[in-house]
């Protein structure tokens, strides 16, 4: 299936599901956010194209998109918003489209929300044709405050490129980089220098051996970790060697030799031309990594400018395996210089996994809430930050937490005199020592009056029973 989205961010709530309500149907479902929802982002849950986008109604404003076969079909409406989108404009799965309307006048008289429908084909008017949401939402993803996942660039540079400036290509944007390690049993002497830039200036970053087929797969490795000095980097293996015979079994021998050395394994750069004319286009899928294609587009610029897509052909499986990375130009524009660059799909996290780091947590990952159930991150924020609106209420007053800033002024309850909790256990302890005080006097008294009785033998003969 093609990407889903949901069309607001990971913490949304259901505020009216879809149905019957007060005695009519409700041809959608009602999506807010905990605290208030107006001028949120709203995003497409499918790709597609915008066919209306402006005032309708009953909605104040909308914006209807039409979901091609591809995209997942259908069409989804998005009433109360302000729209960004323009009518035929396409728009991918996860896009922003639009904002909640936050004038409730535009809303049905209530809270900003946004009102979802889900139509089977083409927009329809209420009926059988109009779907329930939720069930078409199961399992979809959460979209990024940017949008669908971008994808990230990278390059790969060697002592071609002398003393290359990784801070001014991270600067351009540029995502991840490798260096050339060895080449067979040649050092690049670029590689030390390389590896304290590309940590300085890159979180996703690692080596290449450039593969010689005149040497042992044993020997390349071993070359690679003597100048390295540890297995910290993960490595990338360049198969495009002409100094000898490539095939399947030695490519292989080398993925194993690298990682019997305890390197982690980067994708194999292939380039689907050499796989085909030199190595006779064998089954890849005992390789224990996906595939570094190449497939360049003409010219030079920044990378953006030169990327042919996520769906260009380049993509496209080779060997049973899958394309992780994209060599798409050698002449783009980075650094200063013209050099190799790559593209990766799917954005950090799938560089995360890639280069064997955990991504860091995302509102999306799933954690494990108190009551043992699971929950994304961003659902357990809202649920903590709830509960502590609550307690800020209770001790400070009922509308406390609506205040802006670090700083507390409480607004007090009526029945503690318009104090917080704090200030009125503070009074009533005034309260309570002078009581105190008071006891204390009363106490001194009694006793006085005590001792007097002891000491004093006719105090109280006058109380003696009449008539004795
Ligand atoms: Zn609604």
């Amino acid at each position: 299936m093609s990407a889903r989205f949901w069309p607001l961010q990971g913490g949304h709530v259901i505020t009216s599901p879809f149905g019957p309500r007060e005695g009519r149907f409700h041809f959608g479902v009602d999506i807010g956010w905990p605290g208030g929802s107006a001028g949120l982002p709203v995003y497409a849950c499918q790709g597609g194209t915008v066919v209306r986008a402006g005032p309708a109604r009953g909605f104040g404003q909308w914006v209807v998109i039409d979901h091609p076969d591809a995209d997942g079909g259908g069409t989804t409406v998005y009433g109360h918003v302000r729209p960004q989108a323009v009518v035929g404009q396409r728009v991918q799965a996860g896009q922003q489209v639009a904002v909640i309307e936050p004038d409730r006048a535009f809303n049905g008289g209530v809270a900003p929300h946004l009102h979802l429908e889900w139509h089977r084909h083409v927009l329809s008017p209420p009926g059988p044709e109009v779907l329930d949401p939720l069930p078409l939402l199961a399992g979809a993803a959460y979209p990024s405050p940017e949008g669908a996942p971008m994808t990230v660039f990278g390059i790969d540079v060697s002592n071609n490129q002398d003393a290359f400036d990784f801070a001014c290509a991270a600067a351009e944007g540029i995502a991840f980089a490798t260096h050339k390690v060895v080449e067979g049993t040649w050092r690049d002497p670029f590689w030390p220098r390389a590896r304290e830039q590309m940590a300085a200036h890159f979180e996703y970053w690692g080596g290449y051996i450039y593969c010689r087929l005149d040497t042992h797969p044993d020997t390349e490795a071993d070359a690679a970790l003597d100048y390295i000095g540890d297995t910290s980097v993960p490595i990338q293996l360049d198969y495009e060697d002409d100094h000898g015979t490539p095939s399947l079994a030695d490519l292989l021998a080398r993925a194993d030799a690298v990682r019997a050395r305890g390197f982690a394994l980067l994708p194999v750069y292939l380039p689907r031309w050499y796989w085909r004319e030199h190595m006779g286009a064998p089954d890849l899928s005992g390789l224990p990594v996906g595939i570094w294609n190449s497939h360049y587009v003409t010219g030079t610029g920044p990378a953006h400018l030169l990327y042919p897509g996520d769906d260009h052909s380049g993509w496209e499986a080779m060997g049973g395996k899958h394309i992780d990375i994209l060599q798409f130009s050698s002449t783009a524009a980075i650094g200063g210089q013209l050099i190799d660059v790559n593209a990766v799909r799917g954005g950090r996290d799938q560089l995360a996994r890639l280069f064997r780091k955990e991504p860091d947590m995302q509102l999306t990952d799933i954690v494990i809430n108190k009551d043992g159930n699971p929950v994304t991150v961003a659902d357990l924020l809202a649920s903590i930050d709830m509960h502590a609106s609550w307690v800020v209420d209770q001790l400070a007053g009922p509308d406390s937490r609506h205040q802006p800033g670090p700083t507390l002024d409480p607004t007090g309850w009526p029945q503690l005199e318009d104090k917080s909790v704090v200030d009125s256990v503070a009074s009533a302890h005034g309260k309570i020592d002078a009581v105190t005080e008071t006891l204390a006097q009363v106490q001194d008294k009694i006793q006085v009056i005590l001792e007097h009785l002891v000491t004093d033998p006719y105090v109280g003969r006058h109380r003696k029973p009449e008539g004795q």
